[in-house]
């Protein structure tokens, strides 16, 4: 994502409702802010978040969390959370590596990774959101029978993330290369990234990653 330092985006932030701060507090407590019981969906690396707003108001009975790690960025969420009166949405300026400290253990329903930094040196593998590391965090706070889906045009990056998935002991629900041409686009919302992608005619790769529970 090209970062533009925009202007009072940090203030905006300190300002805003949505945005929580006291974010270590409220570990294992989130259900507390929401008021109520319903799954908690969280996407990480939301950008702008015109996904996950669209979700939010087509699924009023879901609770969503987005988590950005860029202030510029956030603040342009935050513009289209103004227009929305709903009260499933609330944000985290934060990198996603510290969730842990965050969520207790099964506190997530469902987490979204959206065209994701690639972070093409091999050096960099464990920062990309679909490393091992990555779904180790992934496993210790998302509910038992929770998944990760994840959707891509990195061709790269998802054959990565397909290797990653059971060398992280975690299985393959599902996956296409072409979601656009395939059985699973039935109920797609698409990212910003995604508008762009599918108009340029690059092909979307998604995947759905489970753990086996024993129960
Ligand atoms: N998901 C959006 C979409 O599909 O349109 C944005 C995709 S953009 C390529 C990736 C976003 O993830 C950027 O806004 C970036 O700042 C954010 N991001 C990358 N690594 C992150 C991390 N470790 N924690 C939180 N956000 C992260």
């Amino acid at each position: 994502m090209r970062l533009r330092n925009v202007k009072g985006s940090r203030e905006t932030i300190a300002a805003n409702p949505y945005v929580i701060k006291d974010a270590e507090e409220k570990k294992g407590k989130w259900r507390e802010l929401f008021d109520n019981d319903h799954p908690i969906h969280l996407e990480i690396g939301m950008g702008k978040g015109k996904f996950l707003m669209q979700l939010a108001q087509d699924n009023p009975d879901i609770n969503y969390i987005g988590i950005e790690k860029y202030s510029s960025v956030l603040v342009r969420a935050l513009e289209k959370r103004e227009e929305y009166e709903g009260d499933n949405v609330y944000f985290l300026r934060m990198d996603a590596e510290d969730i842990p400290n965050i969520f207790a253990e099964e506190e997530i329903d469902q987490i979204y990774l959206n065209f994701s930094d690639p972070w093409p040196k091999d050096r960099h593998a464990k920062r990309r959101l679909t490393s091992k590391e990555f779904f180790e965090r992934y496993n210790q706070i998302l509910k038992k029978d929770g998944v990760v889906i994840f959707k891509t045009d990195n061709r790269d990056l998802f054959d990565f993330s397909l290797e990653q998935v059971p060398l992280a002991g975690w299985k393959l629900k599902n996956h296409t290369f072409d979601l656009h041409n395939s059985e699973y686009v039935e109920g797609n919302v698409m990212t910003e990234y995604e508008t762009r992608f599918v108009n340029e005619g690059k092909p979307i790769c998604r995947l759905v990653a489970y753990r086996e529970t024993s129960e």
